[in-house]
């Protein structure tokens, strides 16, 4: 599926985080902007295979960012790091370049500025970033990504099994503890206790 227009792209990502909002179209023009600076003009499509996308912030803009370039968890496409920024970089594989791009502080003061007749805060700023310029909207940068082998869709290795839990490990992240190899939460890394 080629590129289609931001409207279309509206109804998808309505569709798909169950509301449309300001965040959304956030997202949408980020992605729609990362991807034309990849200068990829099949992302979910004949691209796919050769985009992957690192998200800063879990939010409506990671749905919509995903609606865009087709990334996403299960496919190892869409990476998260939870570093609560309003921002993502766009990585081609195959040409080996990445931009990063991040949505301005100002944005919002300027969404006030244009249209400071629409009380509504999320109607405002919907309205304005539909029709902002790219440049106002968002700073971009060509960044380097090193992702490694085994964070790469479609990346194969043998599953090792915890030594302490039996439970199977995937994609290197076991660890090498004291001679034995432990998944993360046996490692002392769980984000949950017994209960
Ligand atoms: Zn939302
Ligand atoms: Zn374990």
């Amino acid at each position: 599926m080629a590129i289609l227009s931001l409207p279309e792209y509206e109804e998808l990502a309505r569709v798909a985080h169950g509301h449309l909002c300001a965040g959304q179209i956030l997202g949408l023009r980020m992605a729609l902007l990362g991807v034309r600076l990849l200068e990829l003009d099949d992302p979910t499509g004949t691209d796919r295979k050769r985009l992957i996308t690192y998200v800063e912030i879990d939010r409506c803009m990671t749905d919509a960012i995903g609606v865009v370039t087709g990334c996403r968890l299960g496919k190892r496409a869409l990476k998260f790091r939870d570093f609560g920024k309003a921002a993502a970089t766009f990585c081609d594989l195959q040409r080996g370049r990445a931009v990063r791009v991040a949505a301005r502080e100002s944005a919002k003061e300027r969404a006030r500025e244009l249209y400071p007749e629409i009380e509504a805060k999320n109607e405002q700023q919907m309205r304005a970033y539909r029709e902002m310029p790219d440049d106002e909207l968002f700073e971009t940068r060509w960044v380097r990504v090193a992702t490694p082998s085994e964070d790469l869709p479609g990346y194969k290795a043998p599953r090792v099994l915890c030594a302490a839990c039996g439970e199977g490990v995937n994609f290197r992240r076991e660890v090498a503890r004291d001679g034995r190899v432990l998944c993360r939460s046996c490692a002392g890394e769980a984000y949950y206790t017994e209960a």
